[in-house]
């Protein structure tokens, strides 16, 4: 068999590490702070990390933590928000990690239809009527999975629906400087931070093995998530907070984004390419940034039933339902037919003879 075209993790590649620029930080921030580093304590996170991020996002140290990678964080912040009956709603898609670990913390999950601009808000109206989340779960920057990014005017009225109806909204934006092309929009906090919580993480911009991610919420909810943390990890890996920090205060952050964005633009335009001229059939959303295209099979293609062909013909694909809070309810993204197809890890060769394969079965 030819060699086998991965389309399923959204995972950096190797060869998007900084490993030189890191271990120099590394060595730097081990022997600099030694007492620190190499010690338990610093439980919401290494001082100079939150003080760059606090400066960063204009927000006070408070309100600032750094934990170990953003999915941690995400699970204890659910600990904290969701009790017995809560009800989490998310887009439809949406990230199936986030899916799992609301459900495991014991919330019902509510899909809210997703449309290339976002969220549908109509949807989301209508299900506030009857009732109210203890939070939603977006990812307005370039979606996991299906590449969406939410508009300005959306943002500006889920805003004011949280306060309105008075929820949590959890932004969660790994991908946001990854931007190929367009206009970023504003953050969902900078309309209005009082029901903002926003999660980011650096495992996307320097490495998701450094288990570095963060939260920013209001003081009182950052003490009480900390609080669970302490309970649960002791401390953080201080070490890579520190390195990330070292290689912040060097200047090195912004090059290295922007490197990634010359070895991910290629790849992300090879993608968009090869399903706009290949798969005429299929329903494409291109993203602005991010790591995934995705594709709404045509009519009479199911993803499952893709899947296993798919191997035989040497490509590997992702099932589309484990996405959708409703697998049942897919509308107007209908599970069966839905399919990620992530580029970041693969090159544009890859890219046109994994989209070449996937017409040919189809
Ligand atoms: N949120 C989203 C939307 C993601 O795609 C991912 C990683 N795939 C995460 C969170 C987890 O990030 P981290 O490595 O910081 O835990």
């Amino acid at each position: 068999m030819t060699d086998a075209i991965v389309f399923t993790r959204g995972v950096p590649p190797t060869e998007a590490f900084p490993t030189r620029q890191l271990a120099e930080c590394f060595t730097a921030a081990l022997e600099g702070d030694t007492a620190v580093v190499l010690q338990y304590g610093q439980q919401q996170g290494y001082l100079p990390l939150r003080q760059e991020l606090a400066k960063e996002y204009r927000v006070s140290e408070a309100e600032v933590l750094v934990g170990n990678g953003s999915l941690h964080l995400q699970d204890l912040l659910s600990a904290h928000l969701i009790r017995p009956g809560s009800v989490v709603f998310t887009e439809q898609p949406s990230y199936d990690r986030a899916i799992t670990t609301f459900r495991r913390r014991g919330a019902r999950v509510v899909g809210i239809p997703l449309e290339s601009d976002g969220i549908n808000v109509q949807h989301l109206e209508a299900a506030l009527k009857k009732e109210v989340p203890a939070f939603l779960y977006l990812v307005p920057d370039f979606q996991n999975p299906a590449g969406a990014t939410l508009s300005r005017e959306k943002r500006q009225r889920v805003v004011e629906l949280a306060n309105q109806y008075g929820f949590w909204v959890l932004e969660d934006i790994p991908y946001r400087k990854l931007r190929y092309q367009g206009q970023e929009h504003p953050l969902l906090r900078e309309f209005d931070a009082s029901r903002i919580i926003t999660l980011s993480s650096f495992s996307k911009l320097l490495s998701p093995g450094l288990r570095v991610g963060f939260m920013l919420a209001p003081a009182a909810l950052i003490k009480a998530v900390t609080k669970l943390e302490e309970d649960t990890v002791l401390s953080p890996v201080l070490p890579s907070q520190a390195a990330v920090a070292e290689y912040i205060r060097r200047g090195w952050l912004q090059p290295n984004i922007d490197q990634l964005k010359a070895l991910y633009r290629p790849r992300w335009e090879a993608m968009a390419n090869a399903v706009r001229t290949q798969l005429p059939g299929a329903q494409a959303f291109i993203p602005d940034g991010g790591f995934f295209v995705s594709i709404i099979l045509p009519e009479s293609a199911r993803t499952e039933n893709l899947m296993g062909r798919a191997k035989d013909h040497g490509l590997i694909l992702t099932p589309g339902a484990p996405f959708f809070a409703d697998p049942h309810d897919g509308k107007p993204v209908p599970s069966e037919r839905f399919l990620r197809l992530p580029f970041c890890a693969v090159t544009p060769a890859q890219i046109e003879e994994g989209v070449r394969r996937l017409a040919t079965l189809l």
